[in-house]
């Protein structure tokens, strides 16, 4: 069954600060992704507190939305067959040390708070966050 997915990829600041990110593109490509938007951004620590709302409640919020403003970032939109699930597992674990080999996190992750990429958890999360980015 065909089920060509979307879903929001962003290479976080760690990542970018270290230009990893056109490795990390020609990874999704390899992977059979289309990039079908992209952009560098910086955002303002409101926008970060905005998107990771569902996060709120958690410890790691405050440090979470600094680390995300913290410095330029570059979000796509990702293209393929169950894009969601595929991008999840090409990304890893949150904890770069308990991510499989093979995955981004655990090639170039530094940290669970620098782990280099995000990725929507759904397909309703991907839409949502999707628009967040490239609704103009
Ligand atoms: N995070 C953190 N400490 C934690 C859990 C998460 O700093 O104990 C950060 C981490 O960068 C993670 C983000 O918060 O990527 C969002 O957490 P989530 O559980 O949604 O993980 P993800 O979906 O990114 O794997
Ligand atoms: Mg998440």
């Amino acid at each position: 069954m065909n089920n060509i997915q979307k879903t929001l990829s962003i290479i976080k600041p760690d990542a970018v600060e270290r230009n990893l990110t056109e490795e990390i593109k020609s990874i999704f490509k390899k992977n059979g992704f289309e990039i079908i938007g992209e952009k560098k951004i910086k955002i303002s620590k409101e926008e970060a507190e905005k998107f990771y709302i569902v996060h709120q409640s958690k410890p790691f919020y405050e440090d979470l939305c600094n680390y995300l403003s913290s410095g330029p970032i570059f979000v796509m939109i990702l293209s393929k067959e169950n894009a969601v699930l595929a991008n999840r597992k090409l990304m890893g674990a949150t904890n770069p040390e308990d991510a499989k080999e093979g995955t981004i996190r655990k090639k170039y992750g530094l940290s669970i708070d620098k782990n280099s990429v995000h990725g929507s958890d759904s397909e309703e999360n991907a839409k949502k966050e999707i628009d967040f980015f490239f609704s103009s």
